[in-house]
């Protein structure tokens, strides 16, 4: 199908992130709703094709857990890609709207999202690389889905926004940038932290100390003379740079508008030093053990989400009769 911007008429904004922004639009030939993402980029035209041919695989993705894919197109100087709409939105979105949300629907997420994660490493070896809430689709059939999936390693390096990869969710061994230890199992701790947020109903690390004992602790350690030179590891989506700058003065932005040194150590600091966040004591004994799994801060000690899908919480939510249609109606 020939997708181009001619056809397709604009019938809400959906969002915006660090890459780009995403509107509800209506594809006229065919009556088609569909979610448009716009991104824009800064490559060569030889390396826009490269994307185009990578995006391709997003067309062979058929599975009830990763977005549908109508096709993507170039609009210089953005990259467009065309998929299914999800009328629900996403699950950033909705704990911010109904709250902390409940075993039952967390449970379903937990399901759906290591379904997804199986499906795009067993049938197409890709890692998903983006897990967090506001990848994470919801529809009134009370479909859960995954999107914004890792499938063009060109288009990662490509986007025009120096804010790329994603900062908080991260894993242990991929904000450290060692990267023999970068695995499936970096996507599993994204699903703990997206998990755990979900069952809050807010991000689970708590604020740096506002005292500075910690951070002349971080000066002594051998990582706080580390220059960042890892990118992808290094590098905080503006989004959550914005939100903890306004939660914490302390956090200072370069002139290229990266966080300042300290505060990347910080949150480094966090995420590799702290105990890991856990589900809430009202959670059932098996979602708390599923999450420890996902929050292991060692990879090895982790499970591949194929492996979690045999999990005692995931049978429960699987012979669970929860109506997750009329949860969505509720809302
Ligand atoms: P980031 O850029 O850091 O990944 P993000 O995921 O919020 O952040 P986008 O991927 O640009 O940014 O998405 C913006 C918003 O658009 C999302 O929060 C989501 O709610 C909405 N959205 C994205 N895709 C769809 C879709 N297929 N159907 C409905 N809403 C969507
Ligand atoms: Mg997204």
């Amino acid at each position: 199908k020939d997708l181009k911007n001619a056809d397709l008429k604009k019938l809400a904004d959906l969002g915006q992130g660090n890459g780009g922004s995403v509107e509800k639009v209506e594809h006229l030939p065919t009556g088609t709703i569909m979610a448009k993402k716009s991104v824009l980029i800064d490559a060569k035209s030889a390396v826009r094709k490269q994307i185009l041919r990578e995006l391709d695989i997003m067309h062979e993705c058929q599975s009830d857990f990763i977005i549908s894919c109508f096709g993507s197109f170039l609009a210089e100087p953005n990259i467009c890609i065309c998929m299914e709409f999800m009328d629900k939105g996403s699950f950033d979105g909705i704990y911010k709207q109904v709250g902390p949300l409940d075993a039952e629907v967390v449970g379903l997420v937990a399901l759906s999202v290591l379904e997804g994660l199986t499906y795009l490493y067993d049938e197409h070896r890709i890692m998903h690389r983006d897990i967090k809430p506001s990848n994470i689709l919801f529809n009134s059939e009370g479909q859960i889905k995954l999107c914004d999936f890792g499938v063009s390693g060109e288009l990662i390096n490509s986007v025009a926004n120096t804010f790329v990869g994603t900062s908080v969710y991260m894993s242990p061994e991929r904000i450290q940038g060692s990267g023999s230890g970068y695995s499936v199992k970096s996507d599993v701790w994204s699903l703990g932290i997206s998990l755990v947020e979900l069952a809050l109903g807010s991000f689970p690390f708590t604020d740096p100390p506002d005292d500075d004992d910690d951070l002349s602790d971080l000066e002594d350690s051998p990582d706080a003379t580390r220059t960042p030179t890892h990118r992808d590891s290094f590098i905080l989506t503006q989004k959550t740079a914005k939100r903890q700058s306004r939660r914490k003065s302390k956090l200072a932005f370069n002139p290229d508008g990266q966080l300042s040194t300290m505060s990347i150590f910080e949150l480094i600091h966090q995420i590799v030093q702290e105990p890991s966040p856990r589900m809430p004591e009202r959670f059932p004994q098996e979602a708390v053990d599923l999450v420890d799994i996902c929050l292991f801060k060692d990879p090895e000690q982790r499970q591949t989400p194929k492996s979690l899908l045999d999990h005692s919480w995931i049978t429960l939510v699987r012979e669970s009769d929860f109506d997750i249609r009329a949860w969505a109606s509720s809302f």
